[in-house]
């Protein structure tokens, strides 16, 4: 699932801005987080995220025969 690291969070809101689900929260600290029920996993908050603080879901790598 997304993730936002908060240590590379810079508060700017951004995320929450172009999620289209509004599933960004804000902590009490000024950072984000994501609420996993509503996130679709789109990566648009990622794109969006000047600080790279946004991971993605792993992707697997199918195995080619
Ligand atoms: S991945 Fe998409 S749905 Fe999930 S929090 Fe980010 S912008 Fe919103
Ligand atoms: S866009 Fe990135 S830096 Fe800005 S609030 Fe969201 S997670 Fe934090």
């Amino acid at each position: 699932m997304m993730d936002v690291d908060v240590t590379q969070c810079i508060g700017c809101g951004g995320c929450r801005l172009v999620c289209r689900w509004n599933a960004l929260r804000q902590n009490a600290d000024g950072t984000y987080r994501i609420d996993s029920v509503r996130c679709r996993e789109c990566g648009a908050c990622a794109d969006a995220c000047p600080s790279g603080a946004i991971r993605r879901p792993a992707v697997r790598e199918e195995i080619p025969r």
